[in-house]
Formats: C-alpha cells, sequence, structure tokens
C-alpha cells in the first residue's frame, strides 16, 4: 500500500520555483521587479552564458536591514503585503515573497544589502535552500544579488536550458519590457562581459523604442492618450505599413506591469481591420492604467495575465481609442527604398561623368507633359441605361474634370483639384505631390472608394438598388441556394435582392446600381462563393464587410485596364473623398510615396 507522506520542504521549494523559475530570464524577471519595488533608480545587469552560470543585479533601491536578510530568503515572506485586503490593492510588482526563496531553492545565490541610512551593509547567502551565514558588507546602498550556477541540483531543468544566445534572447525581452515600462529607470544589460543595451534614465519612451526597435519603428508610431471615467490608455501605436507575421510587437502594459491579453489583443487587432491584411499584425506599445481594484493580478504565477472586473468595456475602451487614433492618422504608405548599392563613405562623392552630374531640377515636366491620351474621353461606367439612377462614382467626376480638359491632350489639371498623373503599365498612377512622388494603384484606390462609397451609403440608407426589369436566374447546388436565401433580409441590405425559385436557381431582382461596371449576376456569384466557402455563418458585420469588399473588388477597375485622362482625374478627385483612401479593403496599401527628401538621398543631392 502507499503511504502519504508529507514533502521535505526542499522538495517543495522545488516545486513552487519551478513554478515561477522556468529560465534565466525568469531570475532575471523578479529580480528587476524586485529593484523596482525597491525604488531603485538604476539598476545594472551582468550575465553570463545565457544566465546558466551567472545573474547578477545591483540596484540602488532601498536595500534589506541586516534583521531581514534571513527573511527574504524564506518563503511566503514579504514586505509588501500584510493582509488579504492588500490583494485587492496591489501597488507594487511582487507580493507573494516567493521569488528569492524559489532563486535561493535551485542555485548557489548570494545577497548583499546595505540601507540608505546605514554605514555598513550585510550578506547572507543561500545555496539549494540552505542559508550561509550573516557576514558583514562594505558596498554602496542598496542591494546586489548574485545568482550563480542556476538548477545545478534540478539536472533536468538544467538540461532544458537553451543556448546561452537563445536564453539571452529572453533575457532582453524581459529587460525591454521593463525598460518600457519604467521609462524613469537607468538600467544597463551585459552579457559575458559585453555592453548589451544601456539604457540612461533621462531617456524617454519614443527614445527608447528607437533603441529596442529601431529608427524605422520609431518614425512610423503614432501616440495615443485616451481617457474614459477612471480608465487611461497611453503609448503608441504603428502605422499599418510596420506590420509583423505574428503579435510580437504588440506590447500591453497594465499599472506599468507587462501582460498578456488575448481579449485586448482581439480589440487592438479589431481595430486596425480594414488596414492589414489577414494573417498579419499591428505594432503596439500601449499602457493601461486603471484602479487597482479593477484588476487582480493574482490569477497567474508569473503574473503574465490578469483578471479585469469588466473586461468588455476595456475592450470597447481599447477598440476605440485605437481606431479613433488611425482614422486621425494620415495612412500613405511610405516607401522606403534600399540603400544605394555601393554606398561611398559619408560626403565622398565619386567622380562622375559630366552627363550624370546633378542638374538643377527641372521638375517631372518631361514626363508629364507627353503629347496625347490617345483614346477619346470615355466615362469609365459606361451607362447602366436607366438615366436617372445615380451617377456610377468614376463617371460623375470624370464629367467635372473633363470641363478643365484640355483638347490637345495635355494632362493638365486646373487648381484647385487633381494633381496631374499619368499611368504606367495600365496599372499605376504616377503623380507628384508636394511631399513626393505618390504611386498609387489604380484598382486597389478604386476599390476602396467604392467600399467606403457603398458602406456610407447603407449606412445613410441611400443606397440605389437597381431593379432588374427581368429578374436573372442563378442556378446553384441546393446547399448554395439555402445559403444564400437564408442572408436574404442582409443581402437586401447590400443592395441585392434575391428570390427563391425552387429547385436550386434563384433569381436576382436587383443589384446596387453603383456596381453596374460588371455584370450582376458574377456580384452574386462572389457572394455564393463567399457563402460557401465557410463552416460557420459569419457575423453580420463580417458579412458586410467581407462582402462589401468583395463586391468593390469586382466593380472597380482592374490593372490592365487603360485609362482616360477624365478617369484618372475623376479617380484621383475621389481620392479626398473618402475616409481611408490609403488602403484597400483588403488592406494591401493602395498608394506608395517616395518622399521628395528621399529621392533627393537616394541621387545624393542632399
Ligand atoms: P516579494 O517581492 O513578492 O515580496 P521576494 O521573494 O521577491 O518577494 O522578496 C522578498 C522580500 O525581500 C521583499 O518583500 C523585499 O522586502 C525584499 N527584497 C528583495 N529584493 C530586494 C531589493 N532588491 N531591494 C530591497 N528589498 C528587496
Ligand atoms: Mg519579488
Amino acid at each position: 500500500m502507499r503511504r502519504i507522506c508529507r514533502l521535505s520542504p526542499s522538495v517543495v521549494t522545488k516545486i513552487a520555483a519551478g513554478e515561477v523559475i522556468e529560465r534565466p530570464a525568469s531570475v532575471v524577471k523578479e529580480l528587476l521587479e524586485n529593484s523596482v519595488d525597491a525604488g531603485s533608480r538604476r539598476i545594472d545587469i551582468e550575465i553570463e552564458q545565457g544566465g546558466a552560470d551567472l545573474i547578477r543585479v545591483v540596484d540602488d533601491g532601498c536595500g534589506i536591514s541586516r534583521d531581514d536578510l534571513s527573511l527574504a530568503f524564506a518563503s511566503h515572506a514579504t514586505s509588501k503585503l500584510k493582509d488579504a485586503d492588500d490583494l485587492f490593492r496591489i501597488a507594487t510588482m511582487g507580493f507573494r515573497g516567493e521569488a528569492l526563496a524559489s532563486i535561493g531553492g535551485v542555485a548557489r545565490v548570494t545577497l548583499q544589502s546595505r540601507l540608505t541610512a546605514e554605514l555598513a551593509g550585510a550578506e547572507l547567502s543561500c545555496t539549494g535552500g540552505e542559508l550561509g551565514p550573516l557576514r558583514d558588507w562594505n558596498g554602496s546602498p542598496g542591494t546586489r544579488i548574485e545568482v550563480r550556477q542556476l538548477f545545478y541540483n534540478t539536472p533536468v531543468r538544467r538540461k532544458f536550458l537553451r543556448t546561452p544566445a537563445t536564453e539571452m534572447g529572453h533575457i532582453s525581452e524581459t529587460f525591454t519590457r521593463l525598460a518600457l515600462a519604467h521609462p524613469e529607470l537607468h538600467l544597463t544589460l551585459r552579457h559575458n562581459g559585453k555592453d548589451v543595451f544601456e539604457v540612461p534614465g533621462s531617456l524617454g519612451l519614443l527614445d527608447r523604442l528607437g533603441l529596442f526597435f529601431g529608427q524605422e519603428v520609431k518614425d512610423r508610431l503614432y501616440a495615443v492618450e485616451h481617457e474614459q471615467g477612471p480608465a487611461r490608455l497611453t503609448g503608441y501605436i504603428g502605422d499599418p505599413a510596420c506590420e509583423r507575421g505574428n503579435g510580437r510587437m504588440q506590447y500591453l502594459f497594465i499599472n506599468r506591469r507587462w501582460f498578456r491579453d488575448r481579449g485586448l489583443q482581439h480589440a487592438l487587432q479589431e481595430a486596425y481591420r480594414g488596414l492589414l491584411m489577414t494573417g498579419r499584425y499591428a505594432v503596439a506599445f500601449l499602457f493601461l492604467e486603471l484602479p487597482a481594484d479593477q484588476v487582480d493580478v493574482n490569477v497567474h504565477p508569473t503574473k503574465s495575465e490578469v483578471r479585469f472586473r469588466d473586461g468588455g468595456a476595456l475592450h470597447s475602451f481599447m477598440l476605440h481609442a485605437v481606431r479613433r487614433r488611425l482614422q486621425a492618422a494620415n495612412l500613405t504608405a511610405r516607401l522606403h527604398a534600399p540603400p544605394p548599392l555601393s554606398s561611398p563613405s559619408s560626403g565622398n562623392q565619386p567622380d562622375l561623368p559630366r552627363w550624370l552630374e546633378p542638374r538643377a531640377f527641372d521638375g517631372p515636366g518631361s514626363l508629364f507633359s507627353k503629347p496625347a491620351f490617345p483614346e477619346p474621353p470615355r466615362a469609365l461606367h459606361g451607362d447602366s441605361g436607366n438615366g436617372d439612377g445615380p451617377a456610377p462614382p468614376i463617371a460623375r467626376h470624370a464629367a467635372a474634370a473633363s470641363e478643365h480638359f484640355q483638347p490637345h491632350g495635355e494632362a493638365v489639371l486646373f487648381p484647385p483639384a487633381v494633381p496631374k498623373a499619368i499611368q504606367l503599365y495600365d496599372a499605376y498612377l504616377v503623380l507628384e505631390t508636394p511631399e513626393g512622388m505618390l504611386v498609387i494603384d489604380q484598382h486597389a484606390l478604386h476599390e476602396r472608394i467604392i467600399f467606403e462609397q457603398l458602406k456610407s451609403r447603407i449606412r445613410s440608407g441611400t443606397l440605389e438598388c437597381q431593379r432588374l426589369l427581368v429578374p436573372a436566374p442563378v442556378e446553384l447546388t441546393a446547399e448554395q441556394a439555402s445559403r444564400v436565401l437564408e442572408q436574404r433580409d442582409a443581402l437586401a441590405e447590400l443592395g441585392l435582392g434575391i428570390e427563391d425559385f425552387g429547385g436550386g436557381t434563384v433569381l436576382l431582382t436587383g443589384y446596387p446600381a453603383m456596381l453596374c461596371r460588371r455584370p450582376p449576376v458574377e456580384i452574386l456569384k462572389t457572394v455564393v462563393d463567399f457563402l460557401g466557402g465557410r463552416d460557420r455563418l459569419p457575423s453580420r458585420e463580417q458579412l458586410f464587410t467581407d462582402l462589401l469588399s468583395r463586391m468593390a473588388c469586382h466593380a472597380a477597375v482592374r490593372a490592365g485596364d487603360p485609362l482616360t485622362p477624365e478617369e484618372i482625374a475623376a479617380l484621383l478627385a475621389q481620392r479626398d473623398l473618402v475616409d481611408d483612401t490609403h488602403h484597400c479593403p483588403h488592406g494591401r496599401p493602395t498608394a506608395l510615396l517616395f518622399s521628395r527628401h528621399e529621392l533627393d538621398r537616394q541621387f545624393r543631392r542632399v
């Protein structure tokens, strides 16, 4: 028979340590948090062999009294919590009193500390849970802790350690999170005797982001500041152009503590909907502040997850804050050209042949004043045969633009409206703007315009449905037919009239008049494909966004469609009329900007 027996304290410690101390980075995290709680202003970290050999943290915080040194290593001993009620108003990083005990249980630790007001300090070691003798120590005020041979007494754990470089990567990540959450701290990190990071206390958040993530990210951030009741959100969000393949660059902090939260990450992604392609992730560094009693940080051993009193409200708070900021931003994608191939050392231009020497910039005239767009003016949307439907989007503006159209065929359009542009490869429009050379994807832009117009007309109830005199029968499989018919009301709101004809055939009775560019039956077929390709029925909002973008895609001019100058002018004129012309509904950019400065730099004029 098996007997129940009490585990020895050293086994208990090892089990507890298993929860909190997973790898060297966990030790670094706990020690850094202790230094922060001690009110330090400077913290220096020294690592050897990815932390497997040594982790040393030195701070200038309040210190620990000689009498308390041994308690610091005792489990469930803390100076940060007195009773259970305190658990619900936690203002410190630590509170469980477990970290030092756990670390001391699985490594050789030396703790040295001196109270600010005392003339001398003391030191105490702890090896695998065994305390050494208390000694005098003559260091400067603050605490110095050395953790050597992590997991020396738990060989399995030690074997699980990855290469020093990988472990160091985790440590750098921990360091980064802390440095972002506490921009007033002076922090240094060294590995095997080499500087990894030196972050002065004077370096503000934005500069820290530049230090950790590079100038390219730093230059593409928008500051966020949003408040609602007791909740406050500050920080930065990235331009959609700095999207990533995963969510790792989405840093969330709650009351200065880094944490992970699926709900809030979802809110963030949701805010970027339409700006990012599916599977791409936004960059964000967001700091949430909430009263301590609104958050429970005591739900996860390493506190990397928290529980909110009202998660739903927080979700919409975040969604709203980020979306508003994105709307306020100018979202034209900036094209960053690669650096020139053989870059001469700065300032030393090689001798150029005469004909290559820089000349005074004589404007884009030669490019843009090419004579003759050969085609006669024509309206993009043809006509739908019914005079009084709403004018199709491009055609309406083409009419206005053609008033300024010069008979000699030069695409000179009078101010104020539209800048001059040329079409390349029947796919791109290139134009000169004060900011630089703008290259527009004609399909993506038109798609976005139609999408936005459809959306706003649906919203305002002014979407015109073109009824078919003779309903068009569309043959489908029985399953397709039933799926489409199930969504009949939703589709009617989108301007698509559907009726059941029986036997798998549905009748298309009407379609959005705006979309007359392509045969209406084709539009219905895209809808059928969309509905048929899914296991679960989409939410109404998903259905709307998706179908609208599909219909827009379908109806828009394509790459390969040659455009007349009027059509180009009309398209460009509408750029300013819709909310977000910077991305097509699938999230691809509609335009890339080669800034004037970038051009000058590439050609080494500056
Ligand atoms: P907790 O941080 O949850 O209180 P720890 O085991 O991490 O538990 O630390 C135990 C106690 O040791 C802390 O409550 C604190 O009083 C003291 N301590 C640990 N590190 C430091 C430090 N760097 N400076 C001052 N006091 C410290
Ligand atoms: Mg602690």
